[in-house]
């Protein structure tokens, strides 16, 4: 099989740490809730979906830098348990092939491009939006709630 030319970078270790701290310190825009659906609670660092009992942190990520006009700030589930960082970096993950979009951002921050995932296949327009040199890298977002999922990067 063809290695990929792009990783996916998940959310970053530290900011679900933070966010698990913040939850227990009872910050206000950090709500603990039970997950009650198998494929409603994504967790961006292991890149699983959260099962059903498990409980999930839901907390605002600065999902694009602030200071530009596409910076965004939005909600995201981690576990509220401590998960391993999503490792399989050369593959897109499983659970989130269907249901995504993709946006292409430059290298001050502006979303460029924005291209709808179609028939559960994102390799093809993960290269399509990484052939533009223009792009500094990729979002995958929830096409239905537009909920940031992962960063994907050239490598
Ligand atoms: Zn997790």
């Amino acid at each position: 099989m063809k290695t990929s030319d792009y990783r996916v970078v998940p959310l970053p270790s530290e900011i679900a740490e933070t966010a698990r701290r913040a939850a227990r310190a009872g910050a206000p825009d950090h709500a603990v809730l039970t997950a009650d659906s198998p494929t409603g609670y994504p967790c961006r660092h292991c890149l699983q979906w959260a099962q059903p009992g498990e409980e999930v942190i839901l907390f605002p990520y600065q999902s694009v830098p602030p200071g530009r006009p596409y910076s965004e700030s939005g909600p995201i589930f981690v576990h509220a348990e401590p998960c391993p960082a999503y490792a399989a970096t050369d593959k897109y993950p499983a659970n989130f092939r269907s249901h995504r979009v993709l946006r292409a951002y430059n290298a001050t921050n502006d979303m460029i491009d924005a291209v709808v995932v179609e028939n559960d296949q994102p390799e093809p327009v993960i290269a399509q939006l990484l052939e533009n040199p223009a792009t500094a890298y990729l979002q995958a977002r929830s096409v239905t709630r537009g909920c940031y999922t992962m960063r994907l990067e050239r490598k």
